[in-house]
């Protein structure tokens, strides 16, 4: 494991509170998950662990629909979701088009394995599709983009960026995406009872945002969950940076980023009160505290501050938004507000 000298300490204490994959849910209860959500029964995250949240969910569907309460899904519950209760994962080869259970059971899995796609509905669209290819390549066999059991036995049994079981987990350090002083942090209180879950950099608009390391977008456009412009990267070991409220976006999905790869300037889009960058770190798309991951290096190659210039608002105004992927409220991040 590379470190920079100094955080390797830190580093390795906090291996010891990730969660273990084995811990990290399965793609049954993701796929419940994300079935309930597309019926406003499901609030929280589509982890893949059967909490609190996930149970009662399923009590209002059974209660809603006249089944025996339980809190189970067993087959009735399931046949009472209608398309997003089947099929099964592993009956049937997936491709661009399908929708089902199987759907959402591999995106979660795709997720866990960390190749994206970024979001959980259910349907294997473009996105889905894309991080098909990436599970595939990474796996070193055939590249077809269509979801069968060897796909599935792949990212089940760990074929992915980050995720084998017991290989290392090992830690992982950011760069910083921006430099000056932090303001709120991990944790801070927000309207609503929420609590913040990223640290906020309050840097002036067009300051350059630099990738946190090396990783794929695999979001980038607007967000109406209230991160605005937001780039979401994919990096190994399951995790992904977010970078929110840019005033502009420099990069693309499928773009394959280093350490300080420009990926936009810093604004004021979405629920923000002011030029800042949000940046949020999300390991099996929980948020989790970066602070302890943070190197005291910026990923801005330009030095210090740097404001858009003329030809840079040109070029990033001239990106085709087309090529942009949008969740439209389908995402696992468009229902929160942070900042
Ligand atoms: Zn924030």
């Amino acid at each position: 494991m590379r470190l920079l000298p100094g955080i390797g300490a830190v580093a390795s204490m906090l291996a010891l509170a990730v969660p273990s994959p084995a811990a990290a849910g399965s793609a049954r209860v993701a796929a419940l998950q994300t079935a309930l959500e597309a019926r406003g029964l499901y609030a929280g995250y589509v982890d893949g662990v059967r909490g609190p949240l996930t149970r009662s969910a399923v009590v209002k569907f059974q209660r809603r629909h006249g089944l025996g309460v339980d809190g189970i899904a067993g087959p009735q519950t399931r046949r009472a979701l209608g398309w997003r209760g089947r099929p099964r994962l592993g009956s049937r080869a997936m491709a661009r088009g399908d929708r089902g259970w199987d759907v959402a059971a591999l995106q979660y899995l795709l997720q866990r394995a960390g190749h994206g796609p970024g979001m959980a509905d259910g349907r294997f669209g473009p996105l889905t599709g894309a991080a098909v290819l990436r599970a595939q390549r990474a796996a070193g066999g055939g590249v077809d983009g269509i979801a069968g059991p060897v796909t599935i036995a792949s990212l089940r049994g760990g074929g992915g960026v980050g995720y084998a079981p017991g290989a290392p987990t090992g830690p992982v350090a950011f760069l910083r995406p921006v430099s000056g002083l932090i303001g709120d942090g991990f944790g801070a209180s927000r309207a609503g009872g929420r609590s913040h879950q990223g640290l906020d950099f309050p840097v002036p608009y067009g300051t350059r945002v630099g990738a946190a390391g090396y990783g794929t977008t695999i979001f980038a456009g607007y967000n109406y969950g209230g991160y605005g412009n937001l780039v979401m990267i994919q990096h190994r070991l399951g995790y992904t940076t977010w970078y929110a409220h840019l005033a502009s976006i420099a990069s693309w999905v499928g773009e394959r980023v280093n350490g300080g790869t420009r990926i936009g300037y810093v604004g004021s889009t979405g629920y923000s009160t002011g030029p800042h960058l949000h940046f949020e770190v999300r390991r099996y798309n929980v948020p989790i505290d970066p602070i302890s991951r943070l190197l005291t290096t910026v990923a801005a190659r330009a030095k210090g501050l740097r404001r858009l210039d003329a030809r840079q608002r040109l070029e990033c105004a001239g990106r085709p938004l087309a090529a942009r992927a949008d969740p439209r409220g389908r995402s696992w991040i468009a229902r929160e507000r942070l900042c």
